[in-house]
């Protein structure tokens, strides 16, 4: 049997040096729970980062995908694809939606809504209204038109030349926002709550504002919701608990409850311009993907699961909240549903180290802000064996 030590070693040689890869090496996972080549157990409170909101290979999600994986895995977007039907059916009969364009990935999402803002843009105002304002701190994807929407300058270095056309602003004031309109300005995307820029939710009110904004200027907002969507902060959409809907919302990591899918959808004033040829994508809500994405959502609807997010995330981020009773470095303690956030007066990196040792899985965001997101069906057995780690580990500092 290989051991993590050699996987690692022949990792090393030949994948592609992108990421900082912690030592371990994925080989099984059930629920909350992962476990490594050698054999030993971790307590998943970073889920694939709020991929696998159901857990690891949810009983559902694994058989639905067995079973069409038997019948048609693949099959050409020239050609109609019930699953595919199904989703954007189910997708838009849960949200302010009319019209679902399917791709693979977060980034390609946001593809997606950045071509359709300046489609629509174009059609109604001519050729130079194609500017689009995002949030400071806020992530996109990786792709050269998504670094281009970021508003961090860590994920640029060394890619110019990029999209031109963005404006960032800070994340949370939405009179700065109105000051960066021009007459050439077609949209504005953001996170309705920041993932990657330190778990920050938008302050109340603010997303209402922003509609506001668009709506006077005639700006398609869009919401990035691809971590934050799919039950993640306790409703289907996080949206929804700021009583704004947007005209364009961009979906992906959870909504399949772990394989690879991207969604945007839209309106139909929206959508109307994409029309054949405009826009594509080879694999984008293929059969076996569109399967395992209706399966998880009926999942997330039907067994209690966003009840349970809703619970659990009070219940962890009251032991966080104990946490920051305890350990003056602890900032704040901050997010909506489980997706938590606790800022340290110090970077968080060695803790989340210690605690992969030990056998839990968090990361940490913008270097001082440890990132809690464990499966949306996690137990309050296992938040406090996690919270026991932690604080064991707190403790020594
Ligand atoms: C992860 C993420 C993306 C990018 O998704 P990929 O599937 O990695 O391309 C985009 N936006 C947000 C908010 C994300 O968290």
């Amino acid at each position: 049997m290989t051991t993590s030590a050699q996987w690692i070693a022949r990792g090393d040689k030949h994948v592609a040096k992108t990421y900082g890869r912690y030592p371990l090496v994925a080989a099984r996972g059930e629920g909350c729970q992962l476990w490594d080549v050698d054999g030993k157990r971790y307590l998943d409170f970073l889920a694939g980062v709020a991929v696998n909101n159901l857990g690891h290979c949810h009983p559902k999600v694994v058989a639905a995908l067995q079973q069409q994986a038997a019948e048609l895995i693949h099959c050409s977007n020239f050609y109609h694809i019930p699953s595919q039907i199904e989703l954007a059916e189910l997708l838009c009969e849960h949200s302010f939606g009319d019209r679902v364009f399917f791709c693979n990935s977060g980034a390609e999402a946001n593809e997606a809504a950045m071509k359709l803002v300046r489609k629509y843009s174009a059609e109604k105002y001519g050729s130079n209204r194609f500017e689009v304002i995002t949030a400071l701190a806020s992530f996109h994807g990786r792709t050269i038109g998504t670094i281009s929407a970021t508003g961090q300058d860590k994920v640029k270095a060394g890619f110019n030349p990029l999209l031109p056309g963005f404006h960032y602003v800070p994340f949370g004031d939405a009179e700065a926002l109105r000051k960066a309109i021009t007459p050439n300005i077609c949209a504005v995307m953001l996170e309705p709550v920041q993932g990657e820029g330190g778990v920050r939710v938008a302050p109340p009110g603010y997303l209402e504002a922003v509609r506001q904004i668009c709506d006077e200027h005639d700006l398609m907002l869009v919401f990035d919701e691809v971590q934050v969507g799919c039950g993640r902060t306790g409703s289907l959409f996080a949206y929804e608990q700021d009583g704004v809907a947007p005209d364009v919302l961009t979906l992906a990591k959870a909504l399949a409850g772990g394989p690879p899918i991207g969604a945007m959808v839209a309106t139909e004033k929206a959508a109307e311009c994409f029309g054949p040829g405009t826009h594509g994508s080879t694999f984008g809500g293929n059969p076996l993907m569109a399967t395992a994405a209706v399966t998880a959502m009926r999942t997330l609807l039907e067994d209690g699961v966003l009840d349970n997010c809703v619970a659990m995330g009070d219940y962890l981020r009251n032991r966080l909240e104990e946490l920051k009773g305890r350990h003056p470095f602890i900032n704040e303690v901050r997010g909506r549903g489980l997706i938590l956030g606790v800022e340290l007066t110090i970077p968080g990196a060695d803790i989340v180290s210690q605690a992969l040792q030990q056998g839990l899985l968090i990361n940490c965001t913008a270097n001082t802000v440890l990132r809690f997101l464990p499966p949306l069906i996690v137990t309050r057995e296992e938040i406090d064996e996690a919270m026991t780690i932690l604080d064991g580990i707190l403790q020594k500092i």
